[in-house]
């Protein structure tokens, strides 16, 4: 897949508009349109990787940045004490529909989804 025909690429090129809350050399993140939650933020890496596991075999370091990135914009939410989720849909059977890698931060409130070990 061309940085032409991704959605993320396109963002990280400034072709499509996005709501910027961090951004460092490796790492943009930035607010989910359709939010799930009161703090909905998507991290990705500034290079293309059609998912998770794909950055983290390739690129282990900006793994660990997408994950520190998630801890600073907790913080800067101030959801970071209350708690929050990150989340990271691999294929298509988990609902991944963008295919370049990206970690939803998710909080604001009581989460549902798999608590203490079962779904709720
Ligand atoms: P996933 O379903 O895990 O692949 O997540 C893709 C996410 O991207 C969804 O939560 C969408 O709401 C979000 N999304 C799609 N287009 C945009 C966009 N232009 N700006 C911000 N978020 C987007
Ligand atoms: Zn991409």
């Amino acid at each position: 897949m061309s940085a032409a025909d991704c959605l993320f690429c396109r963002i990280v090129a400034g072709e499509i508009p996005a709501k910027v809350v961090h951004e460092s050399e490796n790492v943009l993140a930035f607010r989910d349109i359709n939010p799930q939650a009161p703090t909905h933020v998507l991290v990705i890496p500034r290079e293309h990787y059609p998912h998770a596991a794909a950055l983290a075999a390739a690129r282990p370091e900006v793994t660990a940045e997408l994950v520190a990135a998630a801890g600073t914009i907790a913080e800067q939410e101030g959801i970071s004490e209350a708690g929050y989720r990150l989340l990271f849909n691999t294929g298509e059977q988990a609902g991944q529909t963008v295919f370049h890698a990206h970690l939803h931060v998710l909080g604001g409130e009581w989460l549902g989804g798999l608590v203490g070990g079962e779904l709720r």
